[in-house]
């Protein structure tokens, strides 16, 4: 086979222009995989990026954030227990409803506040536990037993209030009131009035007093105040015969739970502390 010069020239040409096309590709090929490995790389610490901003913020606000898998090492850092232990009682529940207006059972309302109330005290920190987590019937005199047997710290159970449809005009009366032992300790009163500042302070309901005994006798205690060794309080949330403590209940629900929370961790420190004496003025405020 013969090749004139031109032909010859031709395909020193072409060649020469396929090894420049092969460079090109091969450089187009190096290209894009750098490309791609600058786009992971970035990625990557966008991803640290995000983590570390979402651990710093749940940790600043002390919030376990949503319960995705988001959950890090630094918001279970934040709900570490603090050793405090305590009982929260919702009052009545199963055959008995407690204390019943149009459509609307006592023991509903306890159980749903007190629900509210152990997740904003297990944020702080603190083990909780409960005389019935569900709609079933528990012995009064059981409750306090069981929070004994658990040796919590604090006992609070949580009713709501008719009145003495007798001696007060029940139907126009509103606010939380707190009931303790007819000892009146001021372990127990202290309990009873920082839940009732902290109530008043949510603007979710207004705040009566801090009574010791029982409504019918000041020397008789509620099962509540006198079973358990630890102190303790009865605390009746609002009136059920008052629209707007109602309402509280139904939409501010979660405001209550916070400041029964904030009420119960104020007063487990200053009673661990052995600081109650310096909180006279307190005791005295709430003292009908
Ligand atoms: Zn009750």
């Amino acid at each position: 086979m013969q090749y004139t010069d031109d032909e010859i020239i031709q395909i020193i040409v072409e060649q020469k222009k396929a090894k420049l096309r092969r460079q090109k590709r091969r450089r187009r090929q190096i290209n894009l995989i750098m490309l791609l490995i600058v786009l992971i790389l970035f990625a990557l610490l966008a991803g640290i990026l995000i983590k570390v901003t979402a651990d710093y913020i749940s940790e600043r606000t002390g919030s376990s954030g949503t319960t995705s898998s988001s959950s890090s090492g630094a918001s279970e850092t934040a709900a570490v227990k603090n050793g405090g232990v305590i009982f929260l009682d919702p009052g009545h529940g199963g055959s008995d409803p407690g204390a019943q207006t149009s459509g609307r059972n006592e023991k509903d309302d306890t159980l749903k506040i007190a629900l509210l109330t152990k997740k904003a005290l297990e944020k702080k920190g603190y083990t909780v536990y409960m005389s019935r987590t569900t709609d079933k019937s528990v012995d009064r005199e059981e409750r306090g037993k069981m929070a004994n047997r658990k040796k919590a710290d604090l006992f609070v159970s949580i009713h709501r209030n008719t009145g003495d449809a007798g001696s007060e005009a029940a139907a126009t009366a509103s606010g939380a009131e707190v009931w303790i032992s007819s000892s009146d300790p001021d372990d127990s009163r202290l309990l009873g009035s920082e839940i009732l500042k902290e109530l008043k302070a949510s603007g979710t309901m207004s705040a009566r007093a801090v009574k010791s005994g029982t409504l019918p006798d000041p020397n008789d205690d509620y099962y509540e105040n006198e079973i358990p060794t630890m102190p303790s309080c009865l605390v009746e949330l609002g009136f059920m015969t008052d629209k707007s403590d109602n309402k509280a209940i139904d939409n501010k629900s979660k405001k209550i739970a916070q400041a029964l929370a904030t009420g119960i961790d104020k007063s487990y420190k200053i009673i661990k502390n052995d600081n109650v004496s310096s909180y006279q003025d307190l005791l005295d405020k709430y003292r009908p």
